[in-house]
């Protein structure tokens, strides 16, 4: 797939009211888009890129015709939240974020020793020592991106946020929270194109979030917005369509990853080589092996593997039916 270059720092209005401007990322899809949606005491920005790529702000803000009244965090995610600080101190404007999103955030994020957990949680899912600690690695890299804002507003799925609906939206992270205004859905990572938003497993995580996801995508198509407006890639313009393929996309590699089980125990390390292939860099492999966890897990809970936990660690076979599987 061509790689889209996107101009970053210039505002686009989208549509009247919703102006996108889209943000340098020096990983994954290279760039992350924020919104600033119009309202009566002023804009509300949505997401805020990271924390140390210098975003200039002042020039970014000298373009619109009103001052910020407020921030909104899709969910707490290092491109999302890594700049909460930053376009704080620059607008002055109060930070919003969903309260279990928040509380996620300050764990991961707030604590010194994320890194460190998610490695061993990592070894109990079968990752190799060796490979575990260039994890620790990559995990520490990331955290330097992030300046998140301690203290914010804190709001609830169905709360109004100056005309807008929150909605919850879990799958891509737990506490995923969308905007819905009229036809209109600012979706952060929950439904993008031509990407498909990574769905994993994490330690402290809600135990199934691609089943969460799932259900996000059906809510989301009986919404059935006019448009969807998403934090990576294109505007969403058949919103309920892309809905539909995602999940197919999704049933696909569930089917994928039952037929890697068989009466042997395989970790979530393992299968993950089966669904993403064996030459992948530590953090494509980290990715890797959380969406792999999701699969399993989700699996697990439809009755189609069974998850077998011992101090080897956490290990999944395909469940047979009439009598136990051999472990
Ligand atoms: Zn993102």
């Amino acid at each position: 797939m061509a790689v889209q270059t996107w101009e970053t720092h210039r505002l686009e209005e989208l549509e009247p009211g919703i102006v996108r401007v889209t943000l340098a990322l020096p990983t994954g899809p290279r760039h992350v888009h924020c919104y600033f949606l119009r309202g009566d005491d002023g804009w509300t920005l949505v997401d805020t890129g990271l924390g140390l790529m210098e975003t200039p702000w002042e020039e970014i803000l000298d373009g619109l015709d009103g001052p910020v009244a407020r921030i909104f965090i899709t969910h707490m995610h290092p491109d999302h939240v890594g700049g909460a600080e930053a376009a704080a101190s620059a607008t002055g404007a109060p930070v919003t974020q969903g309260r279990l999103d928040y509380a996620q955030c300050e764990r991961v994020w707030g604590s010194g020793d994320w890194p460190e957990r998610i490695a061993e949680w990592f070894l109990h899912n079968g990752v190799p020592p060796a490979v575990s600690e260039e994890l620790i690695e990559s995990g520490h890299v990331f955290a330097d991106f992030v300046r998140f804002a301690w203290n914010p507003t804190l709001v609830e799925p169905g709360d109004e946020l100056d005309g807008w609906r929150i909605v919850a939206t879990p799958g891509h992270a737990d506490g995923h929270l969308s905007l819905h205004r009229g036809d209109v859905l600012i979706a952060g990572d929950t439904l993008l194109t031509p990407i498909t938003p990574a769905v994993g497993l994490y330690p402290e995580s809600r135990p199934d979030p691609l089943g969460d996801y799932l259900d996000t995508l059906a809510r989301l198509a009986e919404l059935a917005p006019r448009a969807s407006y998403g934090g990576h890639g294109l505007p969403v313009t058949r919103p309920a369509e892309r809905c539909a393929e995602i999940a197919a996309h999704h049933e696909d590699r569930l089917d994928r990853t039952a037929a890697a089980l068989g009466p042997e125990r395989r970790s979530g390390y393992d299968v993950s080589h089966d669904l993403f292939g064996h030459d992948l860099a530590p953090i494509q492999r980290r990715f890797a092996v959380a969406e792999t966890l999701s699969h399993l897990e989700r699996l697990v809970a439809a009755g189609r593997a069974e998850r077998r936990e011992d101090d080897r660690g956490v290990a999944y076979t395909a469940r047979f039916s009439g009598g136990r599987a051999p472990s």
